[in-house]
């Protein structure tokens, strides 16, 4: 995949730079600090205008975040599972009843329109609520008398300083993903979240505090690839937890486990859905616009590949195409508005070259949304459909995260099967269907971690995990509910005999029951 790497850093002395602005500062020991060589502009992608400018960690600043958190995991490994859950009680009071204040820093700069900030929160609160029963699932095991006047019992105990590494599309609900079960298991954590949009970060820090958490129990710092090498290779950082793309991740997995650190690395996708000759067609077109163009597409969960099976694909484009003409298309902070910009201009310009090659590699543009009419600034990309693509062509191959659906038929439920089964994303699937015995058949022989049955977008619920398979998750555990406890929490298992003065005796066999 060929990506295009803008290069955000400013210099202060440029005189370009509006010296007024707005710096987003690195959060360490409960400080802030807004000092650094460098800094990354931060756009409002609506207006394409410069809103802030964020500082970028040098290694030094790294090294003081890495040691703020070292500092805190003595203490707050031994802070009483009460106290830890109070912090998160008081979390989610303080972000349910602010979140318009979160939403609106997600929509200046991520986009989406504020609803589906709000909608963006509610997912990372979820997480919150979750971690706040943490008395119930930092629980151990227990086995009374395993072998005579033996008992054995399994504890957690948390790593220690863990990584959480965050991108763009979820500025807010990422990190709550992360940050939050790893604390409330009792690690200390760095944060590097994505330079584009850092400022809901720099939000929850602040509450997060403001719930309680003692100081150097979470850390933030901002930057690029300099900040998240240092992260990794620091040997006193026990644990990485990373969500971005694909190439970034495989990287980030090779290069942390290679030093031994437990890795989950969370990578792009390519989401299909399948709609069954037999399926309420209205209800699947409904299901495809707003899963498709929801967020402009930057979605991870996003669907992008329509999969009609038999001969049903020329009616359900046309309902489609009816309803995409209906969009609204704006400013994400205009309450009539359905679909915001994407996040940068080389986004924009990465997406409409994928739209460019469609046609030239033999699929047909029904809606193009490069003629789509839009707001002249800022970074907005017209919803678009493609039909008649397949794979080998890049526009299927490639993880397009912008408004494009694309079609690719299908003259049978295996067909349909085996095209999603060979696609190297696995993150989320759908089927869209009537019959149960289709719909159970699909959940039994699809190779993708995450899958819905007439539900587009089958984000779990914060009481399961969260992940995808083949190149959309490296590593084994999947993120929030159940399993992320499970990676932030190593198990030791005791075993213990309290045995009279006469009941001891020498055995050098190898202990048996
Ligand atoms: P990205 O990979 O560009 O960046 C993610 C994070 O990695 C950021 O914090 C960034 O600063 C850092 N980073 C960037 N380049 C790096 C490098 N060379 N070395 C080390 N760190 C680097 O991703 P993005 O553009 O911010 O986010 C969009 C991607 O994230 C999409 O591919 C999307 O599918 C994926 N995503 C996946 C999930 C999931 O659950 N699987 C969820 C959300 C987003």
């Amino acid at each position: 995949m060929t990506q295009v790497v803008p290069d955000t850093r400013i210099d202060h002395n440029d005189t370009t730079t509006d010296s007024a602005i707005r710096v987003v500062p690195h959060i360490i020991g409960g400080r802030q600090l807004a000092e650094s060589e460098h800094f990354g502009k931060v756009y409002n992608p609506a207006t394409g205008l410069v809103t802030a400018s964020v500082a970028f960690a040098s290694r030094d600043t790294v090294d003081a975040a890495i040691s703020a958190a070292q500092a805190a995991a003595p203490g707050w490994r031994s802070t009483g599972l009460a106290k830890r859950a109070a912090v998160m009680f008081k979390l989610h009071e303080i972000i349910t009843s602010r979140k318009h204040e979160l939403a609106e820093l997600i929509t200046e700069e991520q986009g989406k329109v504020l609803s589906d900030a709000i909608g963006e929160i509610a997912r990372g609160v979820e997480n919150v609520e979750f971690c706040a029963g943490l008395v119930h699932h930092m629980k151990g095991e227990f086995l009374e008398q395993a072998a005579t006047g033996v008992d054995v019992r399994q504890i957690r105990q948390p790593l220690g300083v863990v990584a959480c590494i965050t991108p763009f599309n979820f500025p807010a609900m990422v990190p709550l993903w992360m940050i939050t079960t790893a604390i409330a298991a009792g690690n200390t954590v760095v944060l590097k979240p994505s330079e584009k949009d850092p400022s809901a970060v720099n939000w929850i820090v602040e509450a997060f505090h403001e719930a309680g958490l003692p100081e150097g129990v979470l850390n933030l710092v901002h930057g690029d690839r300099e900040a998240v090498e240092t992260i990794i290779d620091d040997p006193r950082v026990q644990a990485v937890s990373f969500v971005g793309s694909t190439p970034i991740a495989q990287s980030i997995y090779t290069r942390a486990t290679a030093l031994g650190k437990r890795v989950q690395a969370l990578g792009g996708a390519k989401n299909h859905m399948v709609v069954m000759p037999d399926a309420d067609l209205d209800a699947a077109a409904d299901a495809a616009i707003s899963a498709g163009f929801g967020a402009a597409g930057e979605r991870c969960m996003a669907i992008s590949v329509i999969v009609p099976v038999g001969d049903i694909a020329d009616e359900l484009i046309a309902k489609i195409k009816t309803r995409m003409a209906d969009l609204t298309i704006g400013e994400g902070t205009h309450p009539d508005s359905e679909m915001g910009p994407v996040i940068t201009s080389e986004a924009k310009q990465r997406i409409e070259g994928l739209i460019a090659g469609a046609s030239t590699s033999g699929a047909e543009l029904v809606v193009d949304g490069r003629s789509a009419d839009l707001p002249e600034d800022g970074f907005f990309v017209g919803p678009t459909l493609i039909d008649h693509v397949a794979p080998g062509m890049p526009v299927y191959d490639e993880e397009i995260f912008g408004p494009v659906l694309s079609v690719a038929r299908a003259q049978s439920f295996d067909e349909a099967v085996e095209l999603i089964n060979n696609c190297q994303f696995a993150n989320g699937t759908a089927i869209f269907t009537r019959d149960g015995r289709a719909a159970r058949e699909f959940e039994f022989a699809i190779e993708v971690g995450m899958v819905g049955v007439n539900v587009p977008i089958p984000v779990p619920i914060g009481s399961f995990s969260f992940g995808g398979w083949k190149k959309s998750l490296f590593g084994d555990t999947h993120i929030y509910g159940p399993e992320s406890f499970n990676f932030y929490t190593r198990r030791k298992v005791v075993t213990s005999r309290w045995p009279l003065p006469d009941e001891s005796h020498i055995n050098l066999g190898f202990p048996t029951n």
